[in-house]
């Protein structure tokens, strides 16, 4: 009998992972891959959405174009994940597995940030997005946050891209002058592992008077006066929030008894959980690497040579090694590069790529490939 893979949830992580499986096992292996929704979206593609770069449904890839050998995709809400026994429940039926993948990524905890719901909004959803996208053209003139509610939060870039180009932005539509622009996070510097990409994003704030605050956490939002109040107790009137909420692990997850503190460790090098053939990859997992899709795709990498050398085909993987590039906009048409290197050495590093026109192209070559591998598109 062949093995039954099950992959819970087809972002990143579980179309890398069932993509390869595919690839090197074809029909001899069963691949289950489980997800709610009924499309995949890049998560840059939430900035382009919010600024009128593109539509929602332009940027939906659906899961229904998936035709690989061996993967069968369902479209079910998992409810149910019993670790020991490798079995999932969902509202479409329940599936046993020889291996179980947990990749159900970071949700978001808006109500962890009191007045956030009703007093502000978050881009770190399409929905979010998309009501963003709706309320930019009306606003004019005023004082704009974009504020961090919690760390680690997902892609750590691009709180600082959505400063860059909402400058831009109300730049094209000759209202800049009259707006302000504060951009709050809770890390010290924008991409901490890499001095040199922090300092440029720092460098392009001051060029374009963005105000920005480190090493501060909005802790809520006062919805009376339209106050943002930090974790030291400073205030901040705004007109605008563009926040990025508090992220936990799903509920399904929690519930399974795989979460020790906020996340399901992992050995990091492996993947592999406390529960025999179950791993977990991505953002639901405590690895020690950031939250970004290059890693969940790093990481799924991993689990699938590793299973594919189990049956025979290939050499066990060397051990995750948490290395990833992510594309930073920087406005005015302008993309530069971080690569970073979080398991390797003693500590996390990281080197700078300066904006250029080949990284533009090589952030199109970064989606329109996965779009490729994953989608036949
Ligand atoms: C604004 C923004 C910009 C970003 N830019 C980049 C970037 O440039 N580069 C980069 O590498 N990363 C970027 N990211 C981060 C990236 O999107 C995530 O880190 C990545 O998607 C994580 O992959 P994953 O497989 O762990 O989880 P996800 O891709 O989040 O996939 C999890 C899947 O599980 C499904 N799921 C959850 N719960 C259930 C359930 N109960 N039942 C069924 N299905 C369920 C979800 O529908 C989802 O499809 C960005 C993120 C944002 C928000």
């Amino acid at each position: 009998m062949s093995t039954r893979v099950v992959i819970l949830g087809a972002g990143f992580g579980g179309l890398e992972l069932s993509t390869m499986l595919s690839e090197a096992l074809g029909d001899s292996v069963e691949v289950t891959l489980i997800d709610k929704n009924d499309a995949f979206v890049f998560g840059y593609s939430k900035l382009d959405v919010m600024f009128g770069r593109t539509t929602p449904e332009a940027v939906r890839l659906a899961y229904r174009d998936i035709a690989k050998p061996g993967v069968r995709f369902l479209q079910q809400t998992i409810t149910a994940i019993d670790p020991e026994a490798r079995r999932v429940t969902t509202d479409g039926g329940s599936h046993e597995a020889d291996v179980l993948v947990v990749a159900l990524g970071a949700d978001y905890a808006l109500d962890a940030t009191p007045g956030l719901a009703e007093a502000g909004n978050e881009f770190y959803s399409v929905a979010g997005a998309e009501r963003l996208g709706a309320m930019l053209p009306t606003f004019s003139a005023g004082r704009a946050i974009i504020g961090v509610c919690g760390a680690p939060f997902k892609c750590p870039p691009a709180p600082s891209e959505a400063a860059l180009l909402l400058h831009d932005y109300l730049s094209a539509r000759g209202v800049r002058d009259d707006c302000e622009i504060s951009f709050v996070i809770p890390l010290p510097s924008p991409v901490p592992p890499s001095p040199e990409t922090s300092r440029a994003l720092v460098a392009a704030f001051a060029e374009r008077d963005i105000t920005f605050v480190p090493g501060r956490r909005v802790s809520s939002l006062d919805p009376a006066r339209r106050v943002a109040v930090l974790d030291d107790g400073g205030e901040m009137p705004y007109d605008l929030f563009l926040g990025v909420p508090k992220h936990r692990a799903p509920d399904v997850v929690v519930a399974s008894g795989m979460v020790d503190d906020v996340y399901v460790p992992v050995n990091p090098r492996t993947l592999q959980t406390r529960f025999p053939g179950v791993y977990a990859i991505g953002d639901v997992a405590d690895i020690g690497v950031p939250k970004a899709g290059v890693f969940a795709e790093g990481a799924a990498r991993i689990v699938a040579a590793s299973l594919i050398a189990n049956v025979g085909r290939g050499e066990q993987p060397d051990a995750y090694d948490g290395r990833g590039s992510c594309y930073i906009e920087f406005g005015s048409g302008q993309v530069g590069r971080v690569d970073v290197d979080f398991l390797s050495g003693p500590k996390p590093t990281g080197s700078f790529q300066v904006p250029s026109a080949e990284l533009v192209s090589e952030k199109q070559y970064f989606g329109s490939s996965r779009r490729a591998r994953w989608f036949g598109r």
